[in-house]
């Protein structure tokens, strides 16, 4: 085995993808679960997606009713599924 200039690096590898992207090639999710680009199947990680997202909005939604305990553990738990987008 060689290693050659765009072989990732071990940190490269442990980061994330961004939320919303094929991890193998990067491209945005479409409306389909298999990936447009590679052909990867998507639908387990567009299911993590999908609980994080419902996780958010009952965060927000104990937030809006004052339930600050309750909205930090729903915000806690989206987070442990999907990192939040950096800017
Ligand atoms: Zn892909």
């Amino acid at each position: 085995m060689t290693v050659t200039d765009d072989a990732p690096t071990p940190d490269a590898a442990l980061v994330p993808p961004p939320p919303g992207r094929c991890p193998v090639c990067q491209a945005r999710f479409r409306a389909s679960p298999i990936c447009s680009r590679c052909g990867t199947d998507l639908a387990p990680l567009m299911r993590v997606a999908a609980r994080a997202h419902a996780a958010r909005a009952a965060g927000r939604a104990a937030l809006a009713r004052g339930d600050l305990p309750i909205a930090l553990q729903w915000i806690a738990l989206a987070d442990q599924l999907q990192a939040p987008a950096r800017p």
